[in-house]
C-alpha cells in the first residue's frame, strides 16, 4: 500500500495552499490601498531608513507604517514593504489654460513630420495631444485631402507637450485639446511658420471652409477662433450657398466660431473634454 500516499501528499500540499491564500486574503484587508489608488511593493536598500523609503516612493513614514503594520521606524536592508501609489488615469486634466496631459497621442506617430494632408514642423515637441483631438485633426485634414488631392499640406502648429502644462507664448494649449492650424492661402504658408496674414485676397475660402466644415459637423469641435476677415469670409461663402446657409450659418452665432483679431495667420481649434473624462475642465 505505498502508492496512494503520493495522492496523500497532494492532497494535503493542495489543503495548505488553500487555506495559505486565504489566510493571505484576509490579512490584506486592512491594509488595502485608498479608493484611486493601487499597491506596489519595494525592498528597503541596505542603510536605507523609512523615511528614505517614503522619500522615494512618493508616500509618508506614516502611510508606510499603517500600511505594513510596523509599530516604529525601525526597518532593515531587504525587508519587503507595500505602499500605494496613485492609479495613472489617462485624459485632459484640468483647464486648457491651467493644466496637463496624460497619456497623450502624438499626432506625428512616424516622425516624418507629415500625415494625410498636413505637415507638422521639425523639431517641434508640441504635437501630442488627447487621444480624440489627435483623431479629430486627423479625421479632418483627410477630408481636406480627399477634396483636394492636390491642395498645399495644412501648416500644424502647436498642440500641447507631451506632458501638458506650458507651452511657449500661450495661454492655453495646456491639456491636448487645442490646435493650430495655419490658414490656407495662396501662395500657401511655409512649413512652421504662420508669417502669412489671411486677407480677403490671399485666403483660399473653398478649401478654407472644407477644414471648417469638418470641424463643425464634428460635435467635440467647442470653438474655433480665427481673424474676422476670415470670419467674415467664410460666412460670406455660406451666406451665398443655400444648403450650406441652413445648415451652418448658426454656427457663427452660437459662440462656436469666434473671430478674434489674436488669430491672423492661423486658426486655433479647442475640442470639448473627452467623454467621461471627469479630471477634464472647461
Ligand atoms: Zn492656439
Amino acid at each position: 500500500m505505498n502508492k496512494p500516499v503520493p495522492l496523500m501528499k497532494l492532497v494535503v500540499k493542495l489543503v495548505l495552499a488553500i487555506l495559505a491564500t486565504t489566510a493571505n486574503a484576509y490579512a490584506a484587508s486592512p491594509r488595502t490601498c485608498p479608493k484611486g489608488t493601487k499597491a506596489r511593493q519595494t525592498n528597503v536598500q541596505k542603510g536605507e531608513t523609512l523615511a528614505g523609503v517614503a522619500g522615494r516612493t512618493k508616500t509618508s513614514v506614516a502611510d508606510l507604517q499603517r500600511w505594513n503594520r510596523l509599530n516604529g521606524p525601525q526597518v532593515r536592508g531587504g525587508q519587503n514593504l507595500r505602499y500605494c501609489v496613485p492609479v495613472f488615469v489617462p485624459g485632459s486634466v484640468g483647464s486648457c489654460n491651467a493644466g496637463n496631459l496624460r497619456g497623450g497621442v502624438n499626432l506625428d506617430t512616424d516622425g516624418d513630420r507629415k500625415g494625410v494632408g498636413f505637415v507638422l514642423p521639425a523639431g517641434r515637441t508640441t504635437s501630442w495631444g488627447t487621444p480624440a483631438t489627435v483623431r479629430h485633426i486627423r479625421q479632418c485634414m483627410s477630408r481636406y485631402r480627399a477634396n483636394y488631392k492636390k491642395g498645399a499640406p495644412v501648416n500644424i502648429g502647436d498642440l500641447s507637450t507631451r506632458d501638458g502644462g506650458h507651452v511657449g507664448n500661450h495661454l492655453s494649449h495646456q491639456s491636448g485639446r487645442d490646435v493650430d492650424l495655419g490658414f490656407l492661402t495662396k501662395p500657401p504658408q511655409s512649413i512652421g511658420v504662420f508669417n502669412r496674414e489671411a486677407t480677403a485676397t490671399n485666403l483660399d475660402v473653398q478649401k478654407e471652409w472644407t477644414v471648417i466644415q469638418c470641424l463643425l459637423d464634428n460635435r467635440e469641435t467647442q470653438f474655433i477662433f480665427a481673424s474676422w476677415t476670415v470670419v467674415n469670409s467664410l460666412k460670406a461663402y455660406v451666406v451665398k450657398n443655400r444648403s450650406l446657409r441652413s445648415r451652418y450659418l448658426k454656427f457663427f452665432g452660437n459662440g462656436v466660431i469666434q473671430g478674434d483679431n489674436e488669430h491672423m495667420t492661423h486658426l486655433h481649434v479647442r475640442f470639448r473634454c473627452p467623454k467621461g473624462d471627469r479630471q477634464c475642465k472647461g
